[in-house]
């Protein structure tokens, strides 16, 4: 546990917040528990964000409220959570998550023999190697902010009189742009691995460093990333692939080792060195450029970017021995999706859009393409191009058949679909000779 230490308490003109950064939603939140007698903080990733002048992606809030008394003050709210009950504040346009004050973990009480054992369910939890497994006991704000993650993380904005509160030397770290969880960083990640994760999104999205300390660590540490559940995992992976970091987080995952425990399937492969990582690099670049550019990519297409050039590479190498292109992408696609289920699990439905971006890849790149329209009509089509867009970056053969479909998405008369197979009823044309199926195609 992490002993409190005197806050600092900044006043309202000795920082940068102003309530014309805080949605209205919030401050009206924030006010109404104010006058009903309780405290009401801005808490997290948003005053970190506001003191860096960024735009938070959601305004938290935590307060001396208990979930009962939230409900009764506020008639948008539903209590979530069976682990520890919080609220969410429904409005028109957005979600506030507003939780009571709570506490982590005390230190284990001495064993005392003979004791009989209580009957009631701990409310914490910690597995025999210190992992926290429940968490669930209100507390004071000092013990609410100490049980977060990092220091830059454990900020307050009370709206009682607009002052920021700092627990655990968040500021100066935020003014050295510096990533410290709080407290010792083997104890708080051996606590809840995926803190190592999102030390790296942090440092990656908010252009900070890891401080040496909780570098180490998380090096020392990165193969107990699989501690964590595989679910969650895949939901951690979503945050640092699609939020426009995805380049440089991977650089760091790789330096880190936490690459080499979440994915040993695509760790082997960049192993096997030659131009793979460009290629990655690349394909991540390019998913960071769809994010800013406001197309945010679809989790299909990241893993596509991600997997799609080892699972090209296997079903390619199948191909030679003799497989059909893509019964060998299918089996490829099974095999490295079940391996990957033990580290991190991707959802089946996502897993089938990956392999279906894959299986297109072939219709994409004969040239002239057969039917167009109607491939251009199925579901997966959007993706599948946008991979194409990714794939024709390094692969220079790839770019004539992108320039192909971006020619016929946009005039589709001056693509040269004549000399692609008639568009008209397909059932009703006689094929003449054995028709090549699909599985018989080309490799790309
Ligand atoms: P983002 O801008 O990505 O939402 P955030 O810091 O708000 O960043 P959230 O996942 O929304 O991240 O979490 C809100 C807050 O909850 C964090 O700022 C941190 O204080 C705390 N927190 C989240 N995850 C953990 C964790 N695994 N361990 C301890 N504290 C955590
Ligand atoms: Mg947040």
């Amino acid at each position: 546990m992490v002993r409190a230490m005197q806050p600092r308490i900044i006043p309202r003109d000795e920082h940068g917040i102003s309530r014309k950064q805080i949605s209205p939603n919030a401050l009206r939140t924030l006010y109404r528990l104010r006058d009903n007698g309780f405290i009401a903080y801005l808490v997290g990733g948003c005053v970190r964000d506001l003191l860096m002048g960024r735009t938070p992606k959601d305004f938290d809030i935590a307060t001396d409220a208990v979930p009962g008394q939230i409900k009764r003050l506020f008639r948008n709210c539903r209590l979530i959570g069976r682990r520890f009950r919080l609220a969410h504040l429904h409005f028109q346009d957005e979600i506030l998550e507003v939780s009571t004050f709570r506490a982590s973990a005390p230190p284990e009480p001495p064993e005392t023999e003979g004791e009989p054992e209580s009957d009631r369910p701990p409310l914490h939890l910690k597995d025999e190697d210190g992992m926290v497994l429940r968490d669930n006991v209100f507390g004071t704000p000092e013990e609410d902010a100490l049980r977060r993650d990092f220091t830059i993380n454990a900020l307050a904005y009370n709206i009682a009189d607009f002052t920021v509160i700092d627990y655990a030397n968040g500021l100066s770290d935020l003014e050295q742009r510096l990533i410290r969880p709080i407290g010792d960083p083997l104890v708080r990640f051996t606590e809840d691995p995926v803190r190592m994760i999102r030390a790296v999104r942090f440092s990656a999205s908010h252009d900070l460093t890891i401080e040496p300390a909780t570098w180490e660590a998380i090096r020392e540490l990165a193969p107990t990333i699989t501690r964590a559940a595989p679910a969650r995992l895949y939901e951690e992976m979503l945050k640092i692939f699609l939020l426009g970091s995805a380049r440089p987080v991977f650089t760091l995952m790789e330096r880190s080792g936490l690459l080499a425990a979440l994915f040993p399937g695509l760790s082997r492969w960049l192993a096997g060195g030659g131009e793979r990582l460009a290629v990655l690099n690349t394909n991540l670049e390019c998913l960071d450029r769809l994010y800013r550019g406001g197309l945010a990519p679809s989790s299909p297409l990241f893993l596509a970017a991600l997997f799609g050039p080892v699972l090209e590479e296997e079903a390619i190498a199948r191909h030679r021995d003799g497989i059909p292109y893509q019964q060998g992408l299918d089996a490829v696609c099974t095999g490295f999706l079940e391996e990957l289920c033990t580290t991190v699990c991707i959802p089946g439905r996502i897993g089938g859009q990956l392999r279906r971006i894959l299986a297109f890849q072939p219709s994409l790149h004969r040239m002239p393409p057969r039917r167009p329209a109607i491939l251009a009509g199925r579901p997966e089509f959007t993706d599948a191009m946008a991979y194409l867009c990714l794939t024709a970056k390094t692969r220079e053969e790839n770019r004539r058949s992108l320039e192909w479909w971006q020619t016929f998405i946009t005039t589709p008369a001056a693509a040269t679909v004549e000399k692609s197979a008639p568009e008209g009823p397909a059932k009703r044309r006689r094929r003449r000779g054995r028709r090549r199926r699909p599985a018989e195609q080309p490799a790309p």
